[in-house]
């Protein structure tokens, strides 16, 4: 599903060169929900932004369902953003004017449906995050942990294949991130939707399936869990 080779990214800021990755190799397949640890400025959320294609690596491939996507111009990668990947961020980053239902379906309108099958679609995702009965409420009146249930509708509207999710608990407590990390894992088991996560909560291991370590911009160790332990 996702195949990154030797992803290095270099922040260039005037003279000063900040490695954020040093060559980064790994495999996620589909199905997978995949959790990227590490300590604070490890590279977490740049090798996401990477894999998400909101980013662009210094060096290295990533080949995503069979695309080599390093290949792709500006256009074509908003193309397959829109086409294939879903995202959550840990600030929502929902429209504040829209109610509910108009932000869940933005993703399904810009990809050219029509504006009944997007809200269609929007009002099946949102009864799936258990927001049926929220549709006409804008998101400023929604808890926080309901807002980023809407954003994981709002991602999840055109059936990506890839769920990236960066720190997506940031700014809930844990009765919240409860919420949001259950639904993760029940999109990921009834859907098999590959979810790929960042996360620097130790508790949050419990959810993923397999884990990459970064450390200071390199894959420092990989657990995956069988029969209910961690091997490396
Ligand atoms: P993490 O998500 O693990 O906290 P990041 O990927 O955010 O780590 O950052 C990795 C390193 O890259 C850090 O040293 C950070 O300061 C640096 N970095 C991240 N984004 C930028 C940027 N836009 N410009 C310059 N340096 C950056």
């Amino acid at each position: 599903m996702i195949e990154a080779r030797n992803l290095s990214k270099i922040y260039r800021m005037g003279s000063v060169e900040v490695a954020a990755l040093r060559g980064i190799s790994l495999t996620i397949d589909a199905g997978e929900f995949v959790g990227i640890m590490g300590p604070s400025g490890s590279g977490k959320s740049t090798l996401l932004h990477q894999l998400g294609l909101l980013d662009t690596p210094t060096s290295g491939s990533i080949i995503i369902s069979g695309t080599d996507v390093s290949g792709l111009d500006d256009e074509e990668r908003t193309l397959f953003r829109l086409m294939h990947l879903g995202y959550v961020f840990q600030d929502y980053a929902l429209v504040t004017d829209l109610d509910v239902v108009e932000n869940v379906a933005i993703p399904a309108i810009a990809q050219g449906r029509s504006f009944g099958e997007s809200y269609a679609a929007a009002r099946d995702v949102l009864e799936r995050v258990g927001l049926g009965r929220r549709h006409h409420h804008l998101v400023g009146e929604l808890s926080g942990g309901e807002q980023q249930r809407v954003s994981i509708a709002r991602a999840l509207v055109n059936t990506p294949s890839i769920l990236f999710a960066d720190e997506p608990c940031a700014n809930l407590d844990t009765e919240n991130s409860r919420i949001v990390l259950d639904l993760f894992r029940k999109i990921n088991r009834d859907l098999g939707q590959t979810v790929v996560m960042v996360s620097h909560e130790p508790w949050h291991m419990d959810y993923f399936d397999r884990i990459v370590f970064l450390k200071d911009g390199l894959l420092d160790v990989e657990r995956i869990r069988e029969a209910g332990r961690w091997i490396s």
